[in-house]
């Protein structure tokens, strides 16, 4: 961007695919043109039991991310990722706070554990983090995007003071996996007002350089209007980074 911060796009597989989808998928995306490093990451966030397999089948300019991790040292946590272990195997993200770890009533994720989780991720397994925020349909329709968006972002301010490895994904939860995209105003007027948080509560450079992902539906096909506002930094994808062209939402910053 303009403005010097990288775009960045990660793709989702959330718990889909298997072995043979992904060694296809990953085939696909192996044969495509190398990476410009100094215009865009990307990152794929397998299912976890399958991160340390992808890392090994898939190209070095292509990141890979695990999908969550637990709040603290591993031990007698049945099921659980120590974040330490995602960084053994070769990965270097990890997708904290997405909305189906918050909002599925199995699941419930509170933003105290997604701040927790971010912590133990950035301090001690040196990992970055993609913190996912973002209204529900019901808290957008009262007016309370904003709130609730800085309700969340300020308890990983209560919890880190380091947020050069933090990537801020907005995902309006009426957007996710729905096809109802965000309009690049609805985007952009949600990324200018964290921003201007940023600024206001954490501090001007972090502002400046904390990249703000857009996600929920986007597709090749809304990729670039969205791409081109100011303060949209790139992608967090789901369904649509589940198939070869992916790399065009990928390129979608040129
Ligand atoms: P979607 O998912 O692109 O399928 O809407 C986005 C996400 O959940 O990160």
């Amino acid at each position: 961007s303009p403005d010097g911060r990288r775009f960045f796009v990660g793709g989702n597989w959330k718990c889909n695919l298997n072995k043979s989808a992904i060694a296809d998928l990953v085939a696909a995306f192996n044969e495509a043109p190398p990476l410009d490093r100094d215009g865009v990451d990307v990152v794929v966030a397998p299912p976890s039991i399958y991160v340390d397999s992808t890392r090994q089948i898939l190209r070095n300019d292509f990141a890979v991310s695990a999908q969550n991790s637990w709040i603290s040292k591993g031990g007698a946590f049945t099921g659980e990722l120590d974040a330490t272990m995602i960084k053994d195997v070769g990965a270097e993200w990890v997708i904290l706070g997405h909305s189906e770890r918050r909002h599925i009533p199995q699941l419930k994720e509170t933003d105290e554990t997604v701040a927790k989780k971010a912590k133990y991720a950035l301090e001690n397994a040196d990992l970055s983090v993609i913190f996912c925020i973002g209204e529900l349909l019901e808290e957008r329709e009262a007016g309370q995007t904003i709130a609730v968006c800085e309700r969340q972002l300020n308890a990983l301010k209560q919890a880190i003071s380091d947020w050069t490895r933090v990537v801020i994904a907005y995902e309006p939860v009426w957007a996710i996996g729905t096809g109802k995209v965000a309009t690049p105003e609805q985007a952009e007027d949600v990324h200018r007002s964290l921003r201007l948080w940023l600024k206001q509560n954490v501090s001007e450079s972090v502002s400046d350089q904390t990249r703000i992902l857009y996600g929920g539906s986007v597709s090749p096909a809304n990729c670039v209007e969205l791409a081109k506002q100011d303060n949209i930094d790139g992608f967090l994808v789901g369904g649509a980074s589940m198939k070869p062209t992916f790399m065009e939402i990928v390129d979608s910053y040129k």
